[in-house]
């Protein structure tokens, strides 16, 4: 099933793709690596053979790419489907295969697999665009607060807004396909790691804790474990099985969950490859996410995915007001201190909240790791020149 000498393309070449080349460097043979990427100078860049500029988006582009390759890993949904399609068709292995990117990309699908599935999630419907929104809303047939969330192109918070009257739809309104949830009470949000690998094997990650910025709703800090009380785990364990026994194929799900005021678990969504919210398994867990991946596209068996160490991961977000050539502070101090390691994805432009990087700490214990991290967050800065 192995084949050494293959190409593997990346679709496309950020930070993650960056980041499953690393964790792949130690075990690669002759493979070669293509990337396609909208920037020559992408993070995945330094690692490749070759690098193809292009849009994601583009069928012909996706498909050229494509034939020149074996193996084709994802690090974003958001890619022509029906280039995909036929790229399958073509005896090409996709990663994460095409019949699941369909439903991931499409907020509207996805909510309607959980439903047909028994997955838990946030109540919702559904509009047309913002007049259709305006009428069910004069209708009343709309419970305000609602998150809008747009079929396509959602990501780390984008294509999302909070609608809170009818007043507001006129100003904050997207004007295009989206579904209405209901504003969940979230008390805490966690990240689900599973997945399958060629040969069947399952496998998860001790559940994950994500905490978010207040301001932009990104994800701020990730923590490699946490204490959920036994209600939680049984939770937990029955949404698990359900996505493994639907997805039934190869791959690696990360799943976000929202844990509400009733203390029930719910499905945000799931993202079908390696998740922001599993930077600190680098370094904190035996078997990455991102070699994890790797395994699964390659045809190797999957790794352990047992904590080595607890360890929290903080981003490293573009500093608000900042546009420009990137200058980082504070990195040689805080690589002073013990158990820290730096992750910088080569990015030379930085701008407000943009993903320039990571560090993750690793220690007995979490609450030592957070006693770092506030350091860290206290000392590093991402500015502009
Ligand atoms: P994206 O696809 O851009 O990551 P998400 O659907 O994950 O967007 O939403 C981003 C964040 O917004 C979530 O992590 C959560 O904090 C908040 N959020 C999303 N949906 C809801 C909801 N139904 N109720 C309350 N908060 C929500």
């Amino acid at each position: 099933m192995i084949n050494p000498n293959q190409t593997i393309g990346f679709i496309t070449g950020g930070q993650l793709g960056q980041m499953m080349i690393q964790s792949f460097l130690p075990f690669r043979q002759n493979e070669k690596i293509f990337v396609l990427d909208g920037n020559e100078n992408c993070s995945c860049a330094p690692y490749a053979n070759e690098v193809f500029t292009g849009s994601s988006k583009d069928f012909s582009t996706v498909l050229e790419f494509g034939k020149k390759c074996d193996t084709l890993i994802l690090e974003f949904e958001h890619v022509n489907i029906e280039a995909l399609e036929a790229l399958e068709k073509l005896g090409k292995k996709v990663f994460c295969q095409s019949k699941y990117i369909k439903i991931i990309q499409n907020k509207g699908l996805q909510k309607q697999f959980y439903t047909e599935n028994n997955i838990p999630t946030a109540s919702y419907t559904t509009i047309k665009n913002k007049e259709d929104f305006i009428q069910k809303a004069q209708n009343n047939t709309i419970k305000f607060p609602v998150m809008q969330k747009t079929f396509l192109d959602g990501y780390d918070g984008g294509g999302v807004t909070k609608i809170n009257t009818i007043a507001d739809i006129e100003t904050k309104a997207f004007n295009t396909a989206s579904i209405l949830e209901e504003c969940v009470h979230i008390t805490r949000e966690f990240s689900l790691i599973c997945g399958r690998d060629q040969h069947g094997n399952e496998f998860q990650y001790p559940l994950i804790e994500q905490f978010f910025h207040e301001k932009t709703n990104i994800v701020d800090c990730i923590t490699s474990h946490c204490e959920i009380d036994s209600n939680t785990q049984s939770q937990v364990k029955t949404i698990t099985h359900a996505i493994l026994s639907s997805f039934t194929g190869a791959g690696l799900w990360a799943i976000e969950l929202f844990l509400d005021t009733n203390r029930m678990v719910l499905v945000n969504e799931i993202a079908p490859r390696v998740h922001n919210s599993g930077h600190q398994t680098i370094e904190g867990n035996y078997c990455s996410q991102f070699e994890q991946y790797m395994r699964i596209a390659l045809g190797y068996t999957v790794g352990n995915t047992e904590e080595i160490k607890p360890s929290i991961t903080v981003n490293l977000l573009g500093a608000e007001k900042h546009f420009g050539k990137v200058r980082y502070e504070g990195i040689e101090e805080v690589m002073k201190l013990k158990n820290v390691s730096v992750h910088l994805y080569g990015k030379s432009e930085t701008k407000p909240h943009r993903k320039m990087g990571h560090i993750t700490v690793q220690h007995n214990t979490l609450k030592e790791c957070w006693n770092t991290i506030k350091t860290i967050k206290q000392r590093v800065k991402v500015y502009a020149l």
